[in-house]
Order: C-alpha cells, then structure tokens, then sequence
C-alpha cells in the first residue's frame, strides 16, 4: 500500500463452523468492545462510537505528525523482525541455512569494527575494473556490468545507468522481456537538477560538495574539479529524462524495441559491449520506458570525456557501497541524503538500517522465519477462504452491475475469474542455496546478494511468465497489486490484528482486513485497472460510455464528501478523493456480501452483546482510528488522494445494513434516505 505511482500503474477467507468456534473460541484480540464510547450515538458519529475511548487514551508519538492502526501495526512488524534477526544472529545455525544467512548478514552489518578495519580495500578490483576503462567500448561494457535488476520493480531511478526490470511485456503476457528505464542520477528527481530556482540551485551547490567530500574521503586528487564535472555530466543525464508527468501515463512507457533500435535509434554506448556484460546479449525485445534518456544518455557515452564517466563511476560506486565501508563515508550520505534531503536530524539506528538490509538482501528467508513464528498455516487457511467468499461476492456484485455494459461486464468477469489474490507468503518459497553470506563480510555479503538477484531475475528471461511471484515480503506489512501481471498480494504482516486475527472473530475479520482487500480488488476494475485486461494486457476494456456513466454514478459521492468540513475554513474535494472513496464503499459492501457468504446461513454468535453484523461494521470503523495534527489535517484534506479516516469510516452510511443493525434514523446527522445512499459496484 505504500507504493508510488507509477508503480501503481502497472501493479500502481474458510469453512468456518460457527457452532464450533463457538464453543472454543479463544480471547478475541479483533473484536474488543471496550473501546466503543456508548455515550455517543453510532448514527450520529460512528466513528467516534467505535473509536472514542482510543482517541481518548492515547497520543500522537513524539516528533510524528500522526499516529494509527497502521503505524502501530508497523512498529510491532519491525520489532517482531528485529528480534527475529536478533535471535539467528546470536544462535549461530547450521551453514547453508536461511536462520545462518539472516543471522550473518544481520550480524555483519552491525559489525562495525570489521568494516572500518578494512577500510576501502574491498572496492580494489572494481575501482581497478575502472581505472582499466580505456575507451568507448569498455567503459560501455562496464556500464553494462551496473545493470543491476531491480528486483520487484518498484524503484522509480536507479543509481546506475539504466534501471531493469524482467516481467511480461504490456501487450504479450506469454514472456517476460527487459524492461529498461532512465536511471543514473544522484539525487532522485529530475527538477533537483534541472529547476532554475535559487533553492534548487542551493541544493546543487550542496551535492557537489558532497562530491567533493566523498572523494576527499578516499584521498582522490582535483576533487573539486571532479565535483563540478560529475555533476555537470548528471544534469545533462536529468536533461534526457522524462518529465514526470510522462511517469503517470503508462502508454508513453509501452516503446518496444528490438535489439538493432539501440544502434539506429540511440547512437553513441556501445551496445554490443552494454548487453553483452549486462547478460542480455542474446536478448531480441526490450521495452524501453522512456526512450529519451535512453537516447540522450546513449549520445552522452559518445560525446563525453571518457575521464569524466570513470571519476562518475568512482563516486556511484562508493555511494552504492556507502552503508557497509567505513562510518566516515555512512555519515557523509547521511549529511547529504538525510540532513540536506530529508530534513532528519540524527541518522537512523545502525540496527534499524541492518534489518532493512537483511530484509532487502534476503526478503523471502527472513519471510521464512516471520511465518514460521507468527503466520501458522491455520492463518494462511482463514485468509484464503475470506479472499474466496471476497471473490465470489465480487462477481455476484459485478454480474449486477447496470451502469457497465454488457459487452464490458464480461470482460470485468473474464479479468475477476482470472485474478489471482494471494496471501500471507509465497506458496514456494525462493531458493537461497546458491547465495553465501559470510560472518564478518558485511561488503562481500551485499555483493554476492545483489549478484544472487541479478542472475536469478535475468534468467527470469528464459521462463515462463509466473503471475504468483510474490513482489512483497510476507514481512512487510502492505499489500501490491499488480495489474501485469493480473494478481493481488497481502502479506502476512498485514493480516494481523486489528485488521485481521487467525484466531479470532471472523465478523471483525470480514469487516477490516476482507473491506481492504475487496478496496484493492476493487483498484483492478475501476480507473486504475481498466487500462489492463485479464492477462495483464495493456488495453483499456471500458467503453467511453462505461466511463461516462461510471463518472455520473460518483457524482453524489463526490457531493457527499464534499459536505464534510472539519474546519470552518477548509472542506473536503470529494473529486480529490473519489477514486478511493468508490474503493472503500466497494470493499465495504462487497466484504459485507462475502461475510454474509461464510455463515453459510448460520446465525453468527454474540460476543460482548454485539452480534456478528455489528461486529463487522465496527471492524470497518475500527481500521480508520487517526490521530493527527492539525496541520497534517490540513494537509490531506488539502492533497491527498485518500480521505481523512473518520470519514472513510462514514462510508457505512451507504449501506443498508448498517442502517438495521445501528438503528440510524432520521434526524441522525449520518442518515441518509434510501434514495441518496451510493451504490456504484
Ligand atoms: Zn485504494
């Protein structure tokens, strides 16, 4: 869920027995009542119903700006993962085992002592490898050779020249293919190099003193001159990007190119050299996500000093490495990066920047060790079955449809039976084997891992397309969708309490976790998913009348948001947030029919004299509990595309059920007449 855009564009639960659970039914951590303030009446407020004596007792974190079920889900995610690693570090297991390879690279990392008594050696053979750079084709072959393949595809920039990603081509689902994108830039964007403006101008004059600094750190010679040079050689690179308003439109990004375009199209690297020291020297298709960079950084390899191009590879090559060679160099990026760019104050804990390591370097066996301990396969079953019922609602939902039409309506089943929703961890899980990580080799552990990547990524080309490659950690508490491939991934870091509890009360269950999953079901077939059809082809299978009606339906949602206004001076922009508040209302009902689904014609038990319905709508309200500034207020209402949380909790008022099971009536502030209650999956 914390993706970025233009991963958006492309990415972007049982056969319960009630009667059984009931008589064995352990301490529920999902459905706890005790936080509803009955002085307040749901159908005025049902959200400060279901949430006031948590907004009561609890504060917003020193130094943040917002606290809520998410952040408290990811504080006790990273703590769970760094004791985990905590504890293979210290219980040293058996060689060749994930437990030794997560405890030894955790354990390298933090061993500081080991890295600064090697100092910089560990980059003498690739700082030999360019000093020995001695002309056009060599220095293209090395280039080559820093085509790293970005392992899930979620890195807008890479640091090296050109970013590669393998997955299925956008119009043949049938076989992976490169994809290439701009890459090769210091700092992340584009107008950091290119935006006239005197404090972007500032932030310039702060990077090429960061040059200049890291190469004094290593006792290069002119490093003044060089700074200026490196830097003059990337704003011509940021000059051959693409604006980033070209990154939200996919199409401009489908350019197949076939391996004789390189020469013709983008004169200047050798490509012989580049693909062959890349690994794709028998490669025929590429897609080339923005052609003028390729072009324009090609021409650059062309016409630039060729001393310039080694002094920018030295200086990448200690930046990609900065985190395991010595503190001076860590605390010179951090100056940069952190202080200049972010604004942070103190660098981050080493031990917190060594579980993010290990995690980068070795996701799926530390998501081997997460699961092991906390995500039984009886959670993996629960869930299962709820995305199950989640789907089968969603088609009842979807064959009744009436602003669709018909002709499009099978088209969204077709993509429906098609898309596959996965969850907790990988069904098969990725084979470390090959991979050595060595105790106290913090430098050649990362080396090897990215290595590792790199090779089982770029075999990925002679395989076929594997729409279950899971792109998310089961650590990681998010979720991906990915629209190319057709599939839906929630990790097992996600499906935990409030949202979710493999033990406790289904009602709640459905009502948090299976609304979020249904929302981002929902992301597949509305405007986001409607630009790939079921095999994740890159086609737009709405009519123009579809979305012309579609864009009627929302028009009384957008209204009804826009009539909340928590300050007399700001309101919500229901156009802003509308996409997402059609998502909410669709997980919401469609989690509802799906929850209804599981009893199986049962009555559902009682628990602290909610009954199962109320339950659920509580769960609902229960995940959008926020505490935030008021400047943070502020600012969503004012930016983001997601609704501030006690009105995504308001969603409830569209749905008649709720209506029977929280008595609203007339005259309750959230009561909406039949007739104006929004209905639009
Ligand atoms: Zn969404």
């Amino acid at each position: 869920m914390q993706l970025r855009l233009r991963t958006k564009q492309l990415w972007t639960v049982l056969a319960w027995t009630i009667l059984a659970v009931a008589a064995t039914r352990p301490a529920s951590t999902n459905s706890d009542a005790s936080e509803i303030d009955i002085s307040i009446k749901p159908g005025d407020d049902f959200y400060r119903y279901a949430n006031g004596e948590w907004l009561r007792t609890n504060t917003i974190p020193e130094g943040r700006s917002s606290y809520d079920t998410r952040a408290m889900l990811a504080e006790k995610t990273s703590a769970r993962v760094a004791d985990l690693m905590e504890t293979a570090a210290s219980a040293p297991a058996a060689p060749g085992t994930i437990a030794q390879k997560v405890g030894d690279y955790y354990s390298s990392f933090l061993d500081q002592r080991s890295i600064e008594a090697r100092g910089f050696s560990p980059l003498a053979d690739e700082m030999a490898r360019i000093a020995a750079i001695g002309d056009k084709t060599s220095l293209s072959a090395y280039l080559g050779s820093t085509l790293n393949s970005e392992v899930e595809g979620l890195t807008a920039n890479a640091d090296h020249v050109f970013g590669i990603w393998i997955n299925q081509g956008f119009e043949d689902p049938e076989h992976n293919v490169p994809h290439l994108w701009q890459g090769g830039l210091g700092m992340p964007d584009r107008d950091d190099y290119l935006d006239p403006s005197p404090p972007m101008a500032a932030l310039r004059d702060r990077y090429r003193a960061h040059i200049r600094a890291v190469f004094e750190l290593i006792g290069e010679a002119d490093s003044r001159n060089k700074a200026a040079r490196i830097l003059s050689l990337e704003i011509r690179i940021a000059q051959a990007f693409a604006p980033d308003s070209d990154s939200a439109d996919v199409f401009k990004q489908n350019n197949p190119w076939k391996r004789a375009d390189f020469e013709s199209k983008a004169p200047g690297l050798d490509w012989g050299a580049y693909l062959q020291s890349a690994g794709l020297a028998e490669q025929r298709d590429f897609i080339v996500w923005q052609p003028s960079a390729v072009i324009g950084i090609s021409a650059l390899v062309g016409s630039e000093s060729i001393e310039v191009w080694k002094d920018y590879l030295r200086f990448h090559l200690l930046e990609h490495y900065s985190s395991v060679l010595p503190k001076a160099l860590a605390a010179e990026h951090f100056a940069f990066y952190g202080t200049i760019m972010s604004g942070a104050q103190q660098m981050s804990d080493r031990r917190k920047e060594a579980v993010a390591a290990t995690n980068g370097a070795l996701g799926q066996a530390v998501g081997q060790l997460y699961t092991q301990r906390y995500f039984p396969p009886e959670a993996k079953r629960r869930a299962q079955a709820m995305a199950k019922d989640l789907i089968t609602a969603y088609h009842s939902h979807i064959s009744h449809l009436t602003w669709m039409s018909p002709q499009t309506r099978l088209k969204a089943l077709a993509k429906l039976d098609a898309l596959e929703v996965k969850v907790g961890y990988p069904d098969v899980w990725m084979d470390y084997s090959p991979l050595e990580v060595a105790r106290g080799d913090a430098f050649g552990n990362m080396r090897r891992a990215e290595a590792f990547n790199r090779s089982r990524n770029l075999a990925r080309l002679k395989q076929p397309v594997d729409p279950i490659e899971w792109p998310i950690n089961p650590q990681t508490p998010g979720a991906v969708i990915m629209f190319s491939p057709n599939a839906e991934f929630f990790a097992a870091a996600i499906l935990e309490p409030p949202y979710f509890d493999s033990q406790g009360d289904a009602a709640s269950n459905y009502g948090s976790s299976g609304a979020a999953m249904a929302h981002e079901i929902t992301h597949s077939f509305d405007e986001l998913g409607n630009i790939y059809d079921a095999q994740g082809r890159l086609e737009n299978w709405w009519t123009a009348e579809d979305r012309a009606k579609y864009r009627e339906a929302g028009e009384k949602l957008v209204e009804q948001f826009n009539r909340y206004c928590p300050f007399r001076d700001l309101c919500g922009n229901g156009k802003q947030v509308l996409s997402e508040n059609i998502a909410d209302l669709a997980g919401l009902s469609v989690a509802h029919d799906a929850y209804v689904l599981s009893l199986k014609g049962n009555p559902d038990v009682t628990i602290d004299g909610l009954n199962g319905e109320q339950r659920f709508f509580l769960a609902f309200a229960k995940r959008w509990r926020k505490l935030q500034t008021e400047t943070a207020l502020r600012e969503q209402l004012k930016r983001d595309i997601h609704a501030p949380g006690e009105y995504r909790s308001d969603t409830v008022r569209n749905v008649d059920a709720w209506y029977d099971e929280y008595k609203a009536t007339t005259g309750d502030k959230l009561y909406l007449k039949p007739e104006d209650r929004v209905r639009i999956w």
